[in-house]
């Protein structure tokens, strides 16, 4: 453990560390930091929401501020209550905690109306009746100045009533708008009157119909920052264009408190994983997952159920780090993170999925014993876990050859090699059925190599074992990647992502696994000895164990392009 760390230099702050640094240092946040992380209640978080959520409660505790977790829940038709119950669990289980600041854009739809009404009393915002094709057919080209609406300039008065009877339901969905009033010339087409609130009859999940008139993104999210006192909103790339929008609206509102600062950075991609919503949807509503938690899904809830764990997520984000610019992240990164958290603490377990018979021919008829061996030898002070032994086990079947390669140190005629945490053995013959096949493995073990025991006798190879008689025949559930290819958004035309899904994601297999493992929980995690990672999925039942592999223990996907 390293303790007493000097300070960091700055140097090593990565730059939105910098920034708030320097923010401190020159006071200009009143010495506070105070982030959000605000998604839309309109589907499941992904691992570029695990991202986005590490960094803004990350910097909150670095520098000892606060982060708040703010519902941009401007959208009532596509909102459910179902996304805001996984998006707190999801927040939760990576470890984050926003205490009792959990906000709503909706809970400031009644302060927004009132910003709204300040603006247009300052000739700022007007209420435009054309229709959006209008609007859009008006807003011209970055190159092309847009063209000004009939309705921009009418009297401050008429504005207020006509956004007084929007309001109050009067109007119908679509024949009215309020828009700001900022430069239809602008060579950024995010300044030339956007809309900020459009009508809409529609339920929604929390303000029910009090409200017929919905605020858009750009109106609601930098007055929901201000209202929570936010210091440096933090968002991803696409926003930058945003941002003299967002300035805009904090300047001209005249307000008397510290505006919040828009920082972008560049949003996490990830090599043969979709991220958006949309499509992960799709993913879902056409069966080709079973369901947001489908452990091959790159959502917090799939990943969860395949069994990464929150700190080898942070581990993740953390190594990911922050760029400037877009990138992309090989998925191999998050499969590392996985295996360093596990390999430092989940037990270890032996599980044969291939077996072939094993026969000790001169270890005693009915007898067996119970050998130890280290629950986790990465952590001395795990224990052990007890393996019976006896004279017929079983390995796998690839881990013997009767006519082996040079370098191939496992079992053959004639080779020697140890069982893990038991004896070594030697093969003395096999017998094979009419096929030709393998189908029994007969060898002698040497009592004085018993593990523990000091020993002369040397082998170059271990292999895990497994005695049928005492152990448990498990289901597992070997996912591999979802897509076949590195990106999935590159199609040919008239195709889409769907062509890239990976026909072998997931292969249903046995196992026979030693007895450890009988009681296991959903969740727990296992090395399965020289094979992989491995966690209880949550369909487990008492006498019907189910396993989902996590990763093979080293980077060996067959399905990957890399290995066509
Ligand atoms: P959409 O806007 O299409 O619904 P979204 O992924 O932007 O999808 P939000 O709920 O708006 O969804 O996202 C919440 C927060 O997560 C935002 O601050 C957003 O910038 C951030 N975020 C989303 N995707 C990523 C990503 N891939 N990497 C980093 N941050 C992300
Ligand atoms: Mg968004």
């Amino acid at each position: 453990m390293k303790e007493n760390t000097t300070p960091e230099p700055k140097a090593s702050l990565n730059f939105l560390e910098q920034i708030i640094t320097n923010d401190l240092e020159n006071n200009t946040t009143s010495g506070k930091v105070h982030t959000r992380f605000p998604p839309e209640p309109n589907g499941y978080l992904h691992i570029g929401h695990a991202k986005s959520i590490c960094l803004n409660f990350g910097l909150a505790q670095k520098f000892n501020g606060k982060c708040n977790l703010r519902f941009d829940d401007t959208n009532p038709t596509k909102e459910e209550q179902e996304y805001v119950d996984s998006i707190k669990e999801d927040v939760r289980w990576l470890g984050f905690d926003w205490e009792d600041r959990e906000y709503y854009a909706s809970d400031y739809f009644e302060q927004l109306y009132q910003f709204a009404v300040h603006l247009i009393k300052k000739g700022k915002a007007y209420v435009c009746e054309m229709t959006a094709e209008e609007i859009s057919a008006n807003r011209g080209t970055p190159a092309i100045p847009g063209k000004e609406s009939p309705w921009r300039n009418r009297g401050v008065e008429e504005n207020l009533d006509l956004f007084d009877r929007m309001r109050k339901g009067d109007l119908p969905d679509g024949s009215h708008v309020l828009r700001a009033k900022v430069d239809m010339a602008s060579p950024n087409m995010h300044m030339r009157d956007p809309v900020m609130y459009r009508i809409m009859h529609a339920h929604h999940h929390r303000t029910g119909n009090d409200w017929c008139i919905y605020p858009m993104y750009d109106w609601a999210h930098g007055q929901s920052d201000y209202l929570e006192g936010i210091t440096h909103s933090i968002c991803t790339l696409e926003f930058e264009v945003h941002r003299p929008l967002y300035e805009w609206f904090l300047n001209e509102l005249d307000l008397p408190n510290l505006k919040p600062r828009q920082i972008e950075f560049a949003r996490l991609n990830l090599s043969y994983t979709i991220m958006s919503k949309r499509k992960l949807l799709t993913l879902v509503q056409e069966g080709l997952v079973n369901g947001w938690d489908d452990p091959r899904m790159p959502t917090i809830s799939g990943l969860r159920r395949r069994g990464f764990t929150p700190a080898s997520i942070r581990m993740f984000a953390d190594r990911v780090g922050v760029a400037k610019r877009e990138n992309v992240i090989e998925v191999g990164l998050l499969e590392h993170c996985i295996r360093e958290d596990l390999n430092k603490n989940a037990p270890r377990a032996m599980a044969v999925f291939n077996p072939v018979k094993l026969i000790i021919d001169n270890y005693p008829e009915g007898h067996s014993e119970e050998l130890p061996s280290p629950v986790n030898p990465e952590d001395p002070d795990s224990g052990h876990r007890m393996l019976p032994f006896s004279k017929n086990l079983v390995i796998e079947r690839e881990d013997f050859m009767e006519d082996p390669p040079k370098k191939f140190f496992r079992l053959a005629p004639g080779a020697e090699v140890r069982l893990k945490s038991a004896y070594i053995i030697r093969c003395d013959y096999v017998v094979k059925d009419e096929q030709g096949e393998v189908t029994e493995i007969h060898c002698t073990y040497f009592p004085e190599t018993k593990s523990g025991l000091p020993s002369d006798k040397k082998v170059k190879g271990t292999l895990h074992w497994v005695c049928p008689e005492h152990a448990v025949e498990a289901e597992v559930r070997l996912y591999d990647r979802l897509f076949k290819v590195s990106d999935p958004e590159e199609v040919e035309e008239g195709e889409d992502f769907r062509v890239h899904l990976n026909p072998e994601s997931l292969k249903v297999v046995k196992a026979i696994v030693e007895p450890s493992v009988k009681d296991a929980i959903a969740g727990k995690h296992y090395q399965f000895e020289r094979n992989g990672y491995y966690v209880v999925d949550k369909d487990t039942q008492p006498g019907n164990l189910v396993f989902n592999r996590i990763v093979p223990l080293r980077e060996s996907w067959v399905n990957t392009e890399k290995n066509k």
